[in-house]
């Protein structure tokens, strides 16, 4: 059968389901916070509605026993909870916190938020983690803190980032937004770092809608989170907190009806896992055999939640353009691959360092010598992947029933089948 691409039927003609999380169960949920009429119980100053209504405070306690950790700290997105966290650890203007390209711009400009200095750090091909031994060579006297992201639903490899960050002193803020469920070494992502930071947005596995967790084992952390989430400057007399710095107040807090929400949805999260689980494994068994397409490695120790599908694409061996492959994919009716992933300090922010007003603030301060590049060419394998080779399935989009895996496959093998007419396209 001739490709699509190239004038030919196309192999996929079933539509995808788009994934849908919410079920009876929410919607009972809301209605209930509804008919109470209480859609949100924060107060703003040192009350017992400081630390929000029954559901938010029922969500927050739901969250701890799910994941084992001491605290949680619920807030209106994974970007805020990223904000609070950074905040919390005691961030000060012109600090360098290490933070890696491939991830969701988010996750550096909460170091931009307060006033300090994202430093870029190159990725592992295995996994498209921080590279370790490339963090430790990036630390400087200026270095506070790492940000280290679990992307696509991996976890990083956190024993070694933390017997880093204790020999040079520094914090680490694990943003495990793709990963929740994941396990490290038995223990759950986002839990082996000082504060794991995860996302409630529509995109993810889990969602309220908007909305985001902090978790932490550390009491001192936690309330100065608790205090950026609401309000802090107008708080601390009353509630007698004597350390000022970063007690600068937002509003963060979720509602009442998210935190229903996400009191149902925490229940499913393990059947969502598997789900998907069962769906990668049933694609890498169906793609096993193409030649020159590497399929996701999952490490020694750890579980995979699959919020993308990652690949790469060995272009000398097949002979093909990634953007041939991806052109003939999409021809045969794959909705959701996509070439590359993200290079964040390829954006114009970095580039021209200019955020916080026209004059370059905070690279161009008193703070900071300012000599951090982000020129391109600093996280050769990030860019490497994202310009040549990977190759990358949205997979929280839909459902991925077993029926829509087969169509990938399908559509993959006849791709495959059909390498040389690609090559004279
Ligand atoms: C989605 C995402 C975020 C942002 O989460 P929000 O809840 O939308 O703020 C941050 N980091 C990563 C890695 C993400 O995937």
């Amino acid at each position: 059968m001739s490709l699509a691409l190239l004038g030919g039927q196309k192999c996929i003609t079933e539509s995808f389901t788009r994934y849908q999380s919410i079920g009876k169960e929410e919607k009972d949920a809301v209605l209930k916070v509804m008919e109470g009429g209480v859609l949100s119980q924060f107060l703003g100053c040192w009350d017992p509605d400081f630390y929000g209504g029954s559901y938010v405070q029922k969500f927050e306690k739901d969250w701890v026993m799910f994941f084992k950790t001491k605290h949680a700290v619920s807030v209106n997105s994974n970007t805020s909870g990223l904000i609070a966290a950074l905040g919390a650890i005691g961030i000060e203007p012109g600090d360098e916190v290490i933070v890696s390209p491939w991830t969701m711009c988010a996750t550096a400009t909460s170091i931009i938020v307060w006033n300090a200095i994202p430093v870029f750090v190159d990725i592992e091909p295995d996994c498209f983690n921080l590279d370790i031994q490339a963090v430790e060579r990036a630390i400087t006297s200026k270095t506070r803190a790492i940000i280290v992201t679990d992307i696509f639903g991996h976890s990083a490899d956190l024993d070694e980032l933390m017997k880093i960050a204790h020999k040079y002193d520094l914090k680490v803020i694990e943003d495990c937004a793709q990963a929740p469920g994941a396990l490290y070494k038995g223990r759950y992502v986002g839990t082996n770092s000082h504060i794991g930071v995860f996302s409630l947005n529509y995109h993810k596995h889990i969602h309220t809608g908007e909305g985001g967790v902090c978790v932490t084992d550390d009491p001192i952390f936690a309330e100065r989170m608790q205090l950026i989430r609401n309000h802090a400057e107008a708080v601390v007399e009353d509630k007698k907190v004597s350390n000022l710095c970063n007690m600068i107040g937002f509003n963060f807090r979720l509602t009442e009806l998210q935190a229903a929400i996400g009191i149902e949805q925490l229940k499913k999260l393990n059947g969502f896992i598997e789900s998907r689980q069962k769906a990668a494994i049933m694609l890498t068994e169906g793609l096993a055999n193409l030649e020159g397409l590497r399929l996701p490695v999952v490490k020694k120790n750890c579980t995979h939640v699959y919020y993308d599908y990652p690949m790469i694409i060995d272009v000398k061996k097949i002979g093909v353009s990634r953007k041939i492959i991806v052109e003939a994919l999409k021809a045969e009716g794959i909705p959701n691959i996509g070439e590359g992933y993200q290079l964040i300090h390829l954006l114009p922010m970095y580039q021209q360092k200019i955020a916080f007003g026209k004059n370059g603030y905070p690279w161009n301060s008193k703070d900071h010598d300012c000599g951090v590049s982000y020129n391109k060419g600093i996280c050769p394998v990030a860019e490497k992947l994202h310009f040549e080779t990977y190759l990358g399935i949205e997979f929280c989009t839909y459902n991925m029933t077993s029926n829509e895996v087969q169509a990938y496959i399908r559509a993959f093998q006849k791709v495959w089948k059909n390498l040389d007419a690609l090559k004279i396209y």
